[in-house]
């Protein structure tokens, strides 16, 4: 197995799904491990167009530097890449930027990338993922070469909206259940919106900052490729517990990853005591009904809550 990182790039059309789309279609010949976060980018060379956006991966493959070569041309046509002049606007473009430590300058094939060392919107990514990989030629790691290069005031943080986690990785990509930090906030607040979670204080940072002090174990995120993909919030007063904030980001559904997150905080409230606990889930959202209904929760005619009693079952398990 060899290890190849690639550059990804693209300003034309919804950039961010050719991106991932490419890495879909380079994930069915190779494993791809691992995508820095994506990055937006003025243009280079003929700047008279659209901002690109841009991300590196890095791969393990069986595949020879050439049958690389092969595959992104290919894939840059399915996308519908014209040939054009270099720089040109394009719906995406990938780039070998390594192959293992392999030089290789052929007319038509150069590895490393030959611009790589210069191209701060490749460096940025890559010392991202890849810190410590040194460049075989220079001698010198990416995060040193990322340290030098110019231009890294073109190279902007590009969050909004962000890639599609679930399909941007190996769709086997672990799921990594974990305590929810402040650091995570601006990423739960956003999947809370896009998942219109039913808006209440409980939001708000300050809200967030006080339970996760108060009970950081209550306080979950689900986080995929480095991305917060999930997350929900419980309460405990006396043996009343609370659920809210429940969310999954709709592009990773069918994972199972909300009931992941529900179960274990479900199983928190009811070893910390809880003997009932309230859903917060609007009744007109028929899919948190559902999903609550299917956790024996039921309507307790108030609009926001779903009940369920947890004190019989604790009594048969205590006998
Ligand atoms: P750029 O990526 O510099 O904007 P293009 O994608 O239009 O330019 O250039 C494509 C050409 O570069 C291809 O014909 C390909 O053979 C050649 N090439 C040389 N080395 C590499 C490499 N490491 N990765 C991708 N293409 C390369
Ligand atoms: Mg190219």
């Amino acid at each position: 197995m060899s290890i190849v990182y690639l550059g990804l790039g693209s300003n034309m059309g919804d950039r961010a799904d050719n991106i991932c789309k490419a890495l879909e279609l380079l994930s069915e010949h190779m494993q791809v491990e691992r995508t820095s976060s994506f990055r937006e980018t003025e243009p280079w060379g003929y700047r008279r167009q659209a901002m690109f956006l841009n991300a590196v991966c890095r791969a393990s493959t069986n595949l020879s530097p050439r049958e690389v070569l092969t595959l992104a041309q290919e894939i840059e046509r399915k996308l519908g890449r014209k040939p054009g002049f270099r720089n040109a606007p394009r719906p995406i473009d990938i780039d070998i930027l390594m192959y293992d430590n392999k030089v290789i300058v052929e007319p038509d094939l150069s590895v490393p990338h030959p611009r790589l060392k210069e191209r701060a919107f490749v460096l940025v990514p890559l010392a991202e993922i890849a810190p410590e990989l040194v460049h075989p030629e220079e001698g010198k790691t990416m995060k040193h070469l990322v340290s030098q290069a110019r231009g890294k005031e073109t190279v902007h943080p590009w969050t909004n909206p962000d890639p599609n986690p679930c399909r941007a990785c190996r769709t086997d990509a672990k799921v990594n259940i974990r305590q929810l930090i402040m650091a995570d906030y601006e990423q739960a607040w956003r999947l809370w919106h896009l998942c219109k979670v039913p808006v209440g204080e409980s939001f708000e940072r300050a809200a967030v900052q006080r339970v996760t002090e108060h009970d950081p174990d209550l306080c979950l995120v689900a986080e995929l490729n480095g991305a917060i993909i999930g997350a929900v919030i419980g309460f405990l007063h006396g043996g009343h517990g609370r659920v809210c904030n429940h969310a999954v980001d709709p592009r990773c559904r069918g994972r199972g990853i909300g009931t992941m997150l529900f179960k274990e905080v479900e199983g928190k409230l009811i070893a910390k005591g809880a003997t009932e606990i309230e859903a917060m889930v609007p009744v007109t959202s028929l899919e948190g009904r559902k999903f609550f209904e299917d956790q024996g929760y039921v309507e307790d005619g108030r609009y926001m809550f779903m009940v369920r009693q947890y004190q019989q079952e604790r009594h048969r398990a205590d006998v």
